[in-house]
């Protein structure tokens, strides 16, 4: 499972990440799914309350963020949703990608002691 091997690999960056600064334990994680992240949400939040046993982030408090995918268009400043397959503003055409923060899981903050 796809959601699986992701949320291995955010908690291992996150354990990472605390060993290098001296944590020893994970309080609270934040993570953040954007809405065009080709995930299943609610495979990721179970992946994520299943991949932290016997991690040291056993104990934190894991909250699962999704993102609205909003962008502005740089032609006509119109804020929408783009969609797929063609992401184009509903003002005036324009295709405007979707920024890379909308198409990712990533870690917004960890906090630890
Ligand atoms: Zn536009």
């Amino acid at each position: 499972m796809h959601e699986l091997s992701l949320v291995e690999s955010i908690i291992e960056s996150v354990e990472h990440d605390a060993r290098s600064r001296g944590i020893k334990k994970i309080t609270r994680l934040r993570v953040v799914a954007g809405e065009l992240a080709s995930v299943s949400h609610r495979a990721l939040s179970f992946a994520l309350e299943n991949v932290v046993r016997g991690t040291f982030l056993e104990q934190a408090n894991i909250e699962l963020a999704v993102k609205e995918a909003w962008e502005s268009c740089p032609v006509c400043q119109q804020k929408f949703k783009p969609e797929p397959p063609f992401y184009q503003c509903p003002e005036c055409g324009k295709t405007v990608f979707p920024s890379s923060e909308n198409r990712q899981v990533y870690i917004d903050f960890y906090e630890g002691e």
